[in-house]
């Protein structure tokens, strides 16, 4: 079992994780993200509801969770990645933390955020999701 480390770490990252990862998919990931002063911007493909979209081995992940697990590990099952900022296209570690779907849908619904969804990915179909506010 990994242990689920909290985002508070400053920068310099650690990049352990990364090594699960093609060495050059990682560098071909950050290239993609634009650092501004307060979120790490996704510059590629986003889906409909706002989150950035990255393909690695063949399948396409979001970019948050794939930034996410460079830096704390792997997601477990059923876990959602939510973001403290409010905008789903960040993708700075600092930003983003592990929650349930039913935080992820109280933190919308209390945020007046809260659609309901029926086709963006596969695994989450039917699912409630946050949207850009
Ligand atoms: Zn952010």
């Amino acid at each position: 079992m990994h242990k689920i480390i909290q985002p508070d770490l400053d920068p310099p990252f650690k990049v352990g994780y990364a090594l699960y990862y093609p060495p050059k998919r990682v560098q071909n990931f950050w290239d993609s993200v634009k650092k501004e002063d307060r979120c790490w911007v996704w510059q590629r493909g986003l889906n409909r509801t706002g989150y950035g979209q990255f393909c690695v081995f063949g399948s396409n992940i979001y970019a948050h969770r794939f930034s996410y697990s460079l830096h704390f590990g792997p997601i477990p099952d059923g876990m959602v990645i939510c973001h403290k900022c409010d905008n789903p296209s960040c993708v700075r570690p600092e930003h983003l933390f592990l929650g349930t779907y039913s935080d992820n849908t109280q933190d919308a619904v209390q945020k007046g955020r809260w659609i309901q969804s029926r086709n963006f990915l596969k695994e989450n179909f039917h699912r409630p999701v946050l949207i850009a506010a």
